[in-house]
């Protein structure tokens, strides 16, 4: 467990609000939220808040978050250094702004066409301006041969390729399962499944780099969390903080997996492992048909044993 660790949580507003008003108004709740759960009497774990808005935006929220622990990063950058580039945002602009991670490879710009090429540039002129980048990775979907698992390895090794072993200290790992973001379902990974990939990644920075890569390395979740996964996912999950997109757009939302996940209760945690539990004995029993025949058999002759054994009124 990660008693008293100082987690990252991260709000990626994607393209949102519409206009810089709101965003002011948001700004200054979320500022409110950096300062009460920085170091919150009782919390188990100190929460720094970060806030990743639209490019226009930076400005505006650097003003509202001054004095206060909020930090502000962005959602992309360039991979060149200025200069005839329409509609490009160089790296040193940001670091002017003060941004302080900048979030690259995100799958939603790997879909508009970012390779993992692309993202190794990128990811050194973050390095370069002395800025934190927060590398996003993850599978599309899962297979059964556990071939994804290679993907990411793949993933991981490319974007990582032009980092000296001293860069690594500005980077922090996504772990973003493409599967399980946007989803209104509410699949996110449980804390058991995203250990297990945690460690797995651990694992790969290991026989990439090493040991103290691999051990120092934060590695937050991103992919639908909400407040009832929240809790699950960061105690059970081992995960260093959250990536959060829609969840992170509203204030009251972000607060409550704050709150949340500072002061956890572990009823949730509970509850979830409890369905988990329930979702498995259904799914076996369904590949098992024979199994779930003679558990009804055997509960309908429990039944009938308990009518017969019941004193008969008068
Ligand atoms: C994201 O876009 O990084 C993300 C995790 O989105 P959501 O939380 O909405 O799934």
């Amino acid at each position: 467990m990660h008693k008293n660790k100082k987690l990252l949580i991260a709000a990626n507003w994607k393209m949102t609000p519409a206009t810089v008003s709101e965003a002011r108004k948001k700004a200054f709740l979320f500022r409110e939220i950096a300062k009460r759960y920085m170091r919150a009497p009782k919390a188990k774990a100190s929460l720094q808040v970060l806030v990743c808005p639209p490019f226009p935006f930076i400005s505006e929220l650097k003003a509202a978050f001054k004095g206060s622990p909020a930090l502000v990063g962005a959602q992309d950058v360039s991979e060149f250094d200025g200069g005839s580039k329409t509609g490009e945002v160089a790296s040193t602009m940001l670091q002017s702004l003060g941004v302080s991670h900048v979030v690259v490879g995100h799958s939603e710009r790997r879909a508009a066409g970012d390779t993992d090429e692309r993202v190794s540039i990128k990811l050194g002129q973050i390095i370069r301006t002395n800025t934190h980048a927060i590398l996003c990775i993850g599978e599309d979907k899962r297979d059964e041969e556990g071939e994804y698992l290679n993907a990411i390895k793949a993933q991981l090794k490319a974007s990582l390729a032009r980092l000296s072993n001293t860069d690594f200290s500005r980077v922090v790992i996504a772990y973003e399962p493409v599967w399980a973001i946007g989803r209104t379902d509410n699949v996110a990974l449980s804390g058991h499944d995203l250990h297990q990939m945690v460690i797995y990644i651990r694992k790969m920075l290991r026989d990439l780099y090493n040991d103290s890569i691999a051990t120092s390395m934060k590695i937050l979740y991103g992919g639908s969390v909400t407040p009832e996964n929240a809790e699950d996912i960061i105690w059970n999950g081992e995960v260093d903080g959250l990536l959060i997109g829609r969840a992170g757009f509203d204030p009251k939302t972000y607060e409550e997996i704050c709150r949340i996940i500072a002061l956890p209760t572990h009823a949730n945690v509970i509850m979830r492992q409890a369905t988990i539990k329930k979702m498995t004995t259904i799914k076996n029993n369904k590949k098992n048909p024979k199994k779930e025949k003679s558990k009804e058999k055997t509960v309908r002759s429990m039944k009938r044993v308990k009518k017969s054994s019941k004193p008969k009124h008068r």
